[in-house]
C-alpha cells in the first residue's frame, strides 16, 4: 500500500489504479473543472493535473507510491511543469521542506552503482552497503572551531574569490577572478590554535555508514533508489541524496526483455520432428521440465513461449512475464547417417519435390561449400581480366 494516497483520491481512484483508468478518471475531471468552464473551482484544476502528473508517470508514481509526499519533494527538483504553490495547496507546507521554508541550497547528490545478479532482480534481495560520507562535526556544529574564533579571511574580505587585473597592452586590462588561497574559497579562517581538534577546522569529519539496500522483485537494470539526505553533509548546505543505480551482470542463460525473460536452446533435428523434454535451473533454483510434443515441428530459429516463467512484476506479486525459447537446429553432420539408412529415411519423410522437365541444353553444376566473404576474389568476380580463365573447381561447364 502506498504511505499517502492524497493524489489518488483527488483524482477519486484507487491506488490499484490501472493507467487507463488513471487516464479515464482525468480526462472527465479535467473536463468538468477546466477554468474555461468553471472558473469558480480555484486551484481544482491544477489539483488534479499535477495528480495526473505524477501518477501517469511510472517512475514518478513508484516514488510517490513508496515515499509519499517527501519523495515528490525529490522529483520536484528537476522540473515538472508544477512549482511549489499547488504542492504546498496539495500537501501543505512547501515544496522544499516542511513548513513554509524555503528549501536550503542541496549539497551534490552521491551516485552509487550497484552489481546485481538476474536472480537478485527475480527473487529480491536485502543488501548492505557500505559508504563513507562527510558528516558535520559534532564537537565544531560545523564551525570549524570555536564560536567567535572563526574569522573573515582578511585576503579576500570574506568574499572567497580574489581579483587580480592583468595589463594585457597600453589600456588592455584583463580581471581575474580565483579562489582565494588563503580560505579556500570558504571566506573564513581559524587560526590553528583555535580550531577544532576533532576535525581540525575542517568542519567535517568522515564517518562510515551502512546503508540497507532493499532490492524488490521485478525492479529493473538502471532502476535508481534513492537514499534521501543520505549525501555528503555540507554547513549550510541541506545534504544531497545517496542514489544507487542497479546494474545487471549479464546472465549466462537467460536475456531480459521488460518482465519477459529469452533463452536460446539448441534441439537436434529429431527432437524438432519427434518432440522432446527439456530441463531449465530457473532463477529462483526451481527445475522446470518443459515438453513438446511429438507431430508440433519445431522450425529452426522458431520460438516457443512457457507463460508466467517470466520476471515477477515489481508490483503485481503474483503476476510474471513470459519466458520465451528460441531454438536453433543442430542437423546430422556430413556423412554420419549411412546410405542404407538415408534410405530408409526418405521412405518415412514426405515425399521430395519434383524436377521440372528439362530441355537439351541444359548445364549441370555442383553446388560446393563456398563461404562467399573470403573466397569471392578466387571465384570470379565480373570485372575480372581474365574471367574466361577462370573457375572455381567445382564449376564446370556440361559438354554431354
Ligand atoms: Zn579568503
Ligand atoms: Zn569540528
Amino acid at each position: 500500500m502506498p504511505v499517502d494516497t492524497k493524489l489518488y483520491d483527488i483524482l477519486g481512484v484507487t491506488p490499484t489504479a490501472s493507467d487507463s483508468e488513471l487516464k479515464k478518471a482525468y480526462r472527465k475531471l479535467a473536463k468538468e473543472y477546466h477554468p474555461d468552464k468553471n472558473p469558480d473551482a480555484g486551484d481544482k484544476f491544477k489539483e488534479i493535473s499535477f495528480a495526473y502528473e505524477i501518477l501517469s508517470n511510472k517512475d514518478k508514481r513508484n516514488i510517490y507510491d513508496r515515499y509519499g509526499q517527501k519523495g515528490l519533494q525529490e522529483g520536484g527538483r528537476d522540473g515538472g511543469s508544477f512549482g511549489e504553490d499547488i504542492f504546498s495547496h496539495i500537501f501543505g507546507g512547501g515544496l522544499f521542506g516542511g513548513g513554509g521554508r524555503r528549501r536550503a541550497r542541496r549539497g551534490e547528490d552521491t551516485v552509487h552503482p550497484l552489481r546485481v545478479t538476474l536472480e537478485d532482480l527475480y527473487n529480491g534481495k536485502d543488501t548492505k552497503l557500505q559508504m563513507t560520507k562527510n558528516v558535520i562535526c559534532s564537537q565544531c556544529d560545523g564551525n570549524g572551531g570555536k564560536s567567535g574564533k572563526v574569522q573573515t579571511c582578511s585576503d579576500c574580505n570574506g568574499r572567497g574569490v580574489k581579483v587580480t587585473l592583468r595589463q594585457l597592452g597600453p589600456g588592455l586590462v584583463q580581471q581575474l577572478q580565483t579562489t582565494c588561497p588563503e580560505c579556500h574559497g570558504e571566506g573564513e579562517t581559524i587560526k590553528e590554535k583555535d580550531r577544532c581538534p576533532k576535525c581540525k577546522g575542517k568542519k567535517v569529519i568522515k564517518e562510515t555508514k551502512i546503508l540497507e539496500v532493499h532490492i524488490d522483485r521485478g525492479m529493473r537494470h538502471e532502476q535508481k533508489i534513492t537514499f534521501h539526505g543520505e549525501g555528503d553533509q555540507t554547513p549550510g548546505l541541506e545534504p544531497g541524496d545517496v542514489i544507487i543505480i542497479l546494474q545487471q551482470k549479464e546472465h549466462e542463460i537467460f536475456q531480459r526483455h521488460g518482465n519477459d525473460l529469452l533463452m536460446e536452446h539448441k534441439i537436434k533435428l529429431c527432437e524438432a520432428l519427434c518432440g522432446f523434454q527439456l530441463v531449465i535451473k530457473h532463477l529462483d533454483g526451481r527445475q522446470l521440465l518443459i515438453s513438446h510434443n511429438k507431430g508440433q515441428v519445431i522450425e529452426p530459429g522458431c520460438v516457443r513461449g512457457v507463460v508466467n516463467e517470466g520476471m515477477p512484476h515489481p508490483k503485481r506479486a503474483f503476476d510474471r512475464g513470459n519466458l520465451y525459447i528460441k531454438f536453433t537446429l543442430e542437423f546430422p553432420k556430413d556423412n554420419e547417417i549411412s546410405a542404407k539408412n538415408l534410405k530408409t529415411l526418405e521412405s518415412l519423410l514426405p515425399p521430395r519435390s519434383k524436377l521440372p522437365k528439362l530441355s537439351d541444353e541444359h548445364e549441370e553444376v555442383d553446388l560446393i561449400d563456398i563461404d562467399p566473404e573470403s573466397n569471392s576474389g578466387y571465384y570470379g568476380h565480373e570485372d575480372s581480366d581474365d574471367e574466361h580463365e577462370r573457375g572455381g573447381p567445382g564449376v564446370q561447364c556440361a559438354t554431354n
